[in-house]
């Protein structure tokens, strides 16, 4: 269980616009818990949730756009992460390189977006860069290092 302070919003101060779009990975038992909810009502932030994925005991990953005060962003970041929520943002790309890649497909078996997937004619593992979370598991189970993190400059 987590311990969350309330936060007691200042309707007066002056606040800040910030927009961050942040892609969450978590856990299957953090699924069923409100923390979309937790950010607005916790973190006064606005969350639009541009896509997610969410399985019955499975993990879990969602990328959402959040709007509100930096400070509240970071520390709603950190309530995130003490969930067990790993976070990543768009300025990390995942790369595939064909060459190294030996079709063992384990990486298909992980990827819960399913951006990673057996093509059942050729029996060749494909990579739908649009459907990918940047979660990064791939990149921890490819036997060859075939699945890479780039971070964007
Ligand atoms: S980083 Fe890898 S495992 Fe995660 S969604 Fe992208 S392709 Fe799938
Ligand atoms: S885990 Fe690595 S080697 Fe195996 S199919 Fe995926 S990218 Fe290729």
């Amino acid at each position: 269980m987590n311990n969350i302070a309330s936060k007691t919003i200042d309707p007066s101060a002056p606040r800040k616009a910030y927009r961050k779009i942040i892609m969450l990975t978590f856990p299957s038992e953090v699924s069923g818990s409100p923390m979309v909810c937790n950010l607005t009502r916790l973190f006064d932030l606005s969350v639009n949730i541009l896509r997610a994925q969410i399985t019955p005991r499975r993990d879990g990953f969602m990328t959402v756009e959040l709007f509100g005060e930096e400070e509240m962003f970071h520390e709603a970041i950190s309530y995130l992460k003490g969930l067990g929520i790993k976070i990543s943002t768009p300025e990390q790309t995942i790369f595939r390189d064909e060459d190294s890649c030996m079709q063992c497909g384990v990486c298909v078996a992980i990827c819960h977006t399913e951006a990673l997937s057996l093509d059942k004619n050729t029996r060749r593992v494909v990579f739908d860069m649009e459907r990918c979370a940047t979660c990064g598991q791939c990149t921890r189970v490819c036997p060859v290092k075939a699945m890479r993190i780039e971070v964007d400059q």
